[in-house]
């Protein structure tokens, strides 16, 4: 089963997260997000400095398409986790902004461990693979516009990365509620 509606009777909360109340774990996530960066800039930086005064990395039109390029991505981000959601039967799936981050939720329903990590990878395995192909592509002429994108990418995949670490140590009996905000977790109590 990908997804059931109502847990088995002998089941429970093995697992909570919650980012914004949580803020141990949330800095956690953060101090992962910049450590992701940095590794990822310098390598990116000794590849191809940035050259403010000759590239077009100070181009008006080419940073103004990059940041609503940014914004875009972040809706797209979600609706891939909305898609994979939809397609293991979650039931109206909710999008969202706290003001922080954006997320995508299924209130309704209870995901199978191993359909709730699809969930959760989608958009960091997508969206990795899309930005490489422009990065071959493009990178010529937009490295540093496509380079901010993929890094910012897999940066913010931060806080789905640590779920995923958290919920693949787990037994596959597993089911997982996402509402967005807050995830929970319940296994067999025996
Ligand atoms: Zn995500």
């Amino acid at each position: 089963m990908n997804c059931i509606q109502k847990l088995p009777e002998n089941y429970e909360e093995v697992l909570h997260v919650d980012l914004q109340k949580d803020k141990k774990t949330a800095l956690k996530v953060n101090g992962l997000a910049l450590l992701i960066y940095t590794i990822l800039f310098i390598p990116a930086f000794l590849i191809r400095h940035l050259d403010l005064m000759n590239g077009v990395e100070l181009d008006l039109v080419v940073t103004g398409v990059t940041i609503v390029a940014f914004f875009v991505y972040i809706v797209l981000h979600e609706l891939t986790h909305g898609v994979v959601m939809k397609h293991y039967g979650g039931k109206e799936v909710d999008f969202g902004f706290t003001g922080i981050y954006a997320y995508a939720g299924s209130s309704k329903v209870y995901f199978s461990r191993n359909s709730y990590i699809v969930i959760t990878l989608a958009p960091f395995i997508l969206w990795t693979v899309v930005f490489t192909i422009l990065l071959l592509l493009f990178h010529k002429t937009l490295y540093w516009p496509l380079i901010f994108l993929q890094i910012t990418h897999i940066s913010g995949c931060a806080g789905d990365l640590y779920v995923y670490h958290l919920v693949r140590k787990l037994p596959d009996t597993l089911y997982v509620k996402d509402t967005g905000v807050e995830m929970s977790a319940y296994d067999r109590k025996d």
